[in-house]
């Protein structure tokens, strides 16, 4: 990992993006805004995941308006999405919304972009400015841009970062004349080598906070490899104040891949159990995949970073469990549960989720009362022996 970059600072309502903070993470409402109760319960549910900062669409005045019974009711700030109508920029800043994402080009004239700037300056709230890779390129003359590519060869993605950038510059400088720094860029792509080449020349010619994302990801089985490739890339690099993945699925599972993300990579600190689990071979002698599944959503009730391992087996399960809090190791009919590394009890296949289950509250519960910290005491495996304990051959009883 190499360190942050260092960028100029920003705040949406409570929450600082850039200049050190940690990366925040955002989602969008796919409820119609101006659904006053399904929004403010899709914002609820954002924020219980983990969202930090929420965005919602206002195309219409209906939604500006509604802005005012939702802002109150939410836990989070809230971003006003605004596409070609800076009327409603200012109806959602007369609102109280936290931030403006705005796409200058797609406002009608300078003078109206120029009277959204002012009045997010009187209310000390920044703007986001965007561009994506569908906002430069040559879209109502298909043969050109065919030909362009076809002439670009591989400079073509060069050729579309210097489009994107060139772009962002002259945004800048409609902020830079009104003298509001409260910016923060984001250059999105559907295509992940684009986001990454294009965040990594913002970076190095701006010093404002990055919005990272990658657009139209796709459904979450794709669209998750997609954001992570891009996005993961760059924040190991240091580039990235403030994220959003975005999938064509419940804006939830954006907000816990994203929270996922970043505990992978270190920059956020965990707050609920880690799961790891071997991927199974033609050693395994229970129905691991099934255990892991339900170990998962019970683990999501317990509220303290433990780490939990579920192993198929005594072969290699104890080396690649090393480190874990709390950890199961499957045999035939069998398996035996070690806390902390220290052998706990063995169990049939039947109790095995009872059992690690049990083991996961009791050590979450010392941990959020004291005594067993985390990162304390040793956690170090030591393995069972084969035939004796666990595993196969299986136990004689
Ligand atoms: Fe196979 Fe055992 Fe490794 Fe699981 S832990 S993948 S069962 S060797």
């Amino acid at each position: 990992m190499l360190p942050r970059r260092p960028t100029r600072q920003v705040r949406i309502g409570p929450v600082a993006v850039g200049g050190g903070a940690p990366v925040s993470i955002q989602s969008m409402t796919s409820t119609p805004t101006h659904e006053v109760d399904a929004t403010v319960a899709q914002i609820h549910a954002l924020a219980r995941a983990g969202a930090d900062v929420v965005r919602v669409a206002v195309p219409e005045p209906r939604d500006t308006e509604a802005l005012r019974s939702i802002l109150p009711q939410v836990p989070v700030p809230i971003v006003a999405d605004v596409h070609f109508h800076y009327q409603r920029a200012l109806e959602a800043i007369a609102a109280g919304v936290h931030k403006i994402r705005l796409n200058p080009g797609n406002i009608q004239d300078r003078g109206q972009v120029d009277r959204v700037i002012r009045a997010c300056r009187e209310r000390g709230i920044p703007i986001r400015v965007g561009v994506n890779e569908g906002s430069v390129v040559e879209r109502r003359d298909k043969a050109r841009r065919a030909e362009e590519q076809a002439r670009l060869g591989e400079d073509y993605e060069k050729h579309l970062v210097g489009l994107m950038v060139e772009k962002l510059e002259e945004y800048l400088r409609i902020f830079d004349e009104n003298d509001f720094g409260d910016v923060v860029l984001s250059a999105k792509s559907v295509d992940p080598r684009i986001v990454i080449a294009a965040y990594t020349a913002i970076s190095e010619r701006f010093d404002f906070p990055l919005h990272l994302g990658v657009t139209h990801a796709g459904p979450r089985e794709t669209g998750c490899i997609r954001s992570v490739a891009a996005l993961g890339t760059l924040l190991a690099n240091g580039i990235g104040d403030t994220v959003r993945i975005s999938y064509a699925s419940d804006p939830v599972l954006e907000v816990q891949d994203a929270r996922e993300l970043l505990n992978c990579l270190g920059l956020r600190p965990r707050v609920e159990p880690e799961l790891i689990a071997c991927p199974t071979c033609g050693r395994i002698e229970v129905d691991l995949l099934t255990l892991v599944q339900r170990v998962r959503e019970k683990l999501a009730g317990i509220k303290s970073p433990i780490k939990v391992a579920v192993m198929g087996c005594v072969v290699n399960g104890p080396g690649e469990a090393e480190g874990a809090d709390v950890a199961v190791f499957a045999g035939k009919g069998r398996g035996i549960i070690y806390v902390r590394g220290e052998q706990k009890r063995t169990v049939t296949e039947a109790e095995m989720l009872d059992a690690l289950y049990e083991e996961c509250v009791a050590l979450a519960g010392r941990v959020e009362s004291g005594p067993a910290g985390l990162g304390r005491g040793g956690v170090a495996i030591a393995a069972p022996i084969p035939g004796v304990e666990a595993g196969s051959p299986p136990l004689s009883s």
